[in-house]
C-alpha cells in the first residue's frame, strides 16, 4: 500500500494517451488536489509497440462503427418489413415487391386473396 503526500492510499489508474497506452500509474485519489503524488508503475513502451496498439485500437473503433451502422440498417429493414406486412394485410391483394437492401435483392410476392391488381 502506497500513501500519497496527503496521507491517502494512492490509487492505480491506466493511461490511455497515445504515448502511454495502457501504462499504469499511481496517484492521489483526490481529483484536482495539489498533492502532486504521481509514479509510473509500468515501464514505457517502445515506439513500435505504441504504433501497433494504436493501429489495433483504430481498427477496433472502425469495426464498432460498422457494427452500429449495420444494426441501424437492420432496424430500418425490420421496420420496412413490418410496414410491408401491414400494407399487404390492409390491401388484401396480390403484389410483388422488389426490395434492394445493401447488395441483396429480394422479391416478395404475396397473394392474400385471389384478386387481380393492375400494377
Ligand atoms: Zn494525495
Amino acid at each position: 500500500m502506497v500513501l500519497c503526500s496527503c496521507s491517502n492510499v494512492a490509487i492505480i489508474k491506466t493511461s490511455w494517451t497515445d504515448q502511454n497506452l495502457e501504462r499504469r500509474f499511481s496517484c492521489c485519489p483526490n481529483v484536482g488536489s495539489d498533492c502532486g503524488t504521481f509514479r509510473w508503475i509500468d515501464p514505457p513502451m517502445c515506439q513500435r509497440s505504441i504504433e501497433i496498439i494504436l493501429g489495433l485500437l483504430r481498427a477496433r473503433n472502425t469495426l464498432e462503427e460498422d457494427i452500429e451502422e449495420y444494426l441501424q440498417m437492420y432496424r430500418e429493414q425490420q421496420e420496412l418489413v413490418v410496414q410491408l406486412r401491414i400494407y399487404w394485410v390492409i390491401s388484401g391483394s396480390r403484389m410483388v415487391v422488389n426490395v434492394t437492401i445493401g447488395e441483396v435483392e429480394a422479391v416478395f410476392g404475396v397473394c392474400v386473396e385471389d384478386k387481380e391488381l393492375s400494377v
